[in-house]
């Protein structure tokens, strides 16, 4: 049976002055309630795109070209009305952004934002929204809700903006939360107490998480699965676990280096990835990592003409022409910690 979100083939592409962007290009994965999906990649790997794609924002794009199915309880919402898709963001799934001034209004109270966001989707009294708004204040950690409900986003800290954010998105119990960079923009203390926070919600509430970031670091304690994006596709899907034990692309090793240790032998050891990720209009013929990889046409593998697919789409799995043993040997080897 499917799983609650499952994502197959998914493409989003847009038309722009300098030609078509291939921003996600065949992603395939499936996600249980309660669990939680890390998807890492440099920016401009795609990765942002996708989460709007699956939260049908695409459509607020008319250039934009939009394929492959997004099963959500077993309903697909690449071909449902859209006026419904907007109905269920906020409702069913919402979204937390790096930055939250982006998702709030400056000239309305935080408390104000919550309520509405929850009034919206429940018809529910005013006063009983505001219980509501403050008890998720309260919920996310904001000292005195009673009284910060009404101070403007301005009035918060970046931290507590961003505690902010996630009341205001978890406030009608989505059962799909992604977010978006969450921690990027706030300290290195801050950013565990939210992660630690996105934790704790999301075990209270059940909901599937999707977490989007360049820095495996962030969801190493928190996700189950991690799906690496490069170019606009998957290049290697598995259990959070074995990619951090045993990787198996190129790519993720490159990100594992550039990954910040409290090891400074194993940081020494590894290097971050050279160069920079390809343009999303014109990528790279055959592996689009190929440039930056330093196995590209390794014993005579086709990484300059032959794109290389995951054996199974949406199944764990690596994207690369290196034969499994030579992957496992190289990491054995030359890359893990001795
Ligand atoms: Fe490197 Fe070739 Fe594998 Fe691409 S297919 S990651 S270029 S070895
Ligand atoms: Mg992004």
């Amino acid at each position: 049976s499917r799983p609650f979100l499952d994502v197959r083939d998914l493409r989003v592409h847009f038309q722009t002055d300098d030609g078509l962007v291939k921003a996600v290009d065949g992603l395939s994965f499936g996600l249980a309630r309660g669990k939680t999906l890390g998807i890492v990649g440099e920016s401009g790997s795609g990765k942002s795109v996708a989460s709007l794609g699956i939260l049908g924002l695409h459509r607020t794009h008319r250039a934009t070209r939009i394929g492959g199915q997004v099963w959500l309880d077993g309903e697909d919402l690449i071909s449902a009305d859209p006026e419904h898709v907007r109905r269920l963001r906020g409702q069913k799934m919402s979204m937390i952004f790096q930055d939250p001034l982006t998702a709030m209004h400056p000239y309305f109270t935080v408390g104000a934002q919550i309520i509405e966001a929850y009034r919206v989707h429940n018809k529910v009294s005013k006063s009983v929204a505001r219980a509501r708004a403050i008890e998720m204040l309260d919920r996310v950690g904001i000292p005195q809700p009673q009284r910060r409900a009404s101070d403007y986003p301005h009035q918060f800290s970046g931290g507590m903006r961003q505690r902010a954010m996630i009341a205001m998105a978890l406030v009608c119990n989505p059962e799909l939360l992604i977010a978006d960079e969450p921690t990027t923009a706030l300290d290195v203390t801050v950013q565990a107490q939210i992660l630690d926070l996105i934790r704790d919600l999301q075990r209270e509430f059940g909901s599937a998480v999707i977490i989007i970031t360049h820095d495996l670091g962030v969801v190493a304690e928190l996700a189950d699965q991690i799906l690496v994006m490069y170019g606009g596709k998957c290049v290697e899907y598995g259990p959070a676990e074995d990619m951090f034990l045993r990787p198996e692309h190129p790519y993720t090793w490159g990100l594992l280096g550039s990954m910040p240790r409290v090891d400074r032998d194993v940081r020494e050891r590894l290097n971050p990835i050279a160069g920079t990720p390809p343009s999303l209009i014109n990528l790279p013929s055959g592996c689009s990592f190929h440039p930056r990889c330093p196995y590209a046409e390794r014993d005579g593998i086709p990484c300059r003409t032959v794109v290389p697919e995951l054996a199974v789409p949406g199944a764990p799995g690596v994207a690369c022409h290196l034969p499994q043993t030579t992957r496992r040997a190289t990491f054995a080897n030359d890359i893990a910690p001795a």
